[in-house]
């Protein structure tokens, strides 16, 4: 599925670009995200990994909108009545009756105004003064560049391995003792 052209216009222009909206295969929603960071150039391409995508492009979750009235418990799967147009948290009753309580925070809206207005009835920055939003977003900015970061060295270092791996260069540490490769 994609998101229709106009709404995703449309959205951007209500938050001034800070918000977005993009299918998920993997989850098989929509995820209406907010920039906190700047994209990094070099992420590998070709990842479908929602959590991936968001540190790659600088993006933090802020809602699921799920295009029926109906989803399953990520949990335990059973199915789960999703509210319409309130993003409330939903309880799975067979996890609660194990004692599990678990809660998602999801919630069923047409892609239309409807969306919007509820997204600016959460939006965290609304109201502030454009100082504040400003020092909030960088605040933000700041520890979402740690994050990514710290995901683009854990990928550098196990491209390397796998280099050093395929190459067959034994990795030497500065003891001289020779070091095993994962
Ligand atoms: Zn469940």
């Amino acid at each position: 599925m994609t998101v229709p052209e106009e709404f995703a216009q449309r959205l951007e222009s209500a938050f001034d670009g800070r918000l977005r909206i993009r299918w998920s295969n993997a989850e098989g929603a929509y995820h209406v995200e907010q920039r906190v960071a700047r994209a990094l150039v070099n992420f590998p391409a070709g990842t479908t990994d929602d959590e991936a995508i968001r540190l790659r492009d600088g993006y933090h979750l802020i809602m699921v909108v799920r295009t029926g009235d109906r989803m399953p418990c990520p949990r335990c799967g059973a199915t789960v009545k999703v509210p319409l147009r309130t993003s409330t948290l939903v309880t799975c009753e067979p996890c609660r009756q194990r004692g599990l309580e678990y809660r998602i925070a999801a919630a069923h809206y047409p892609l239309d105004d409807t969306l919007i207005d509820h997204l600016k009835s959460i939006d965290p920055l609304r109201g502030m003064s454009k100082a504040l939003r400003a020092k909030v977003e960088a605040h933000n900015a700041a520890l979402t560049q740690r994050q990514q970061q710290a995901v683009l060295n854990q990928l550098t270092d196990k491209a390397n391995d796998d280099f050093a791996q395929i190459a067959g260069i034994p990795s030497v540490g500065y003891t001289g003792k020779e070091l095993t490769l994962p």
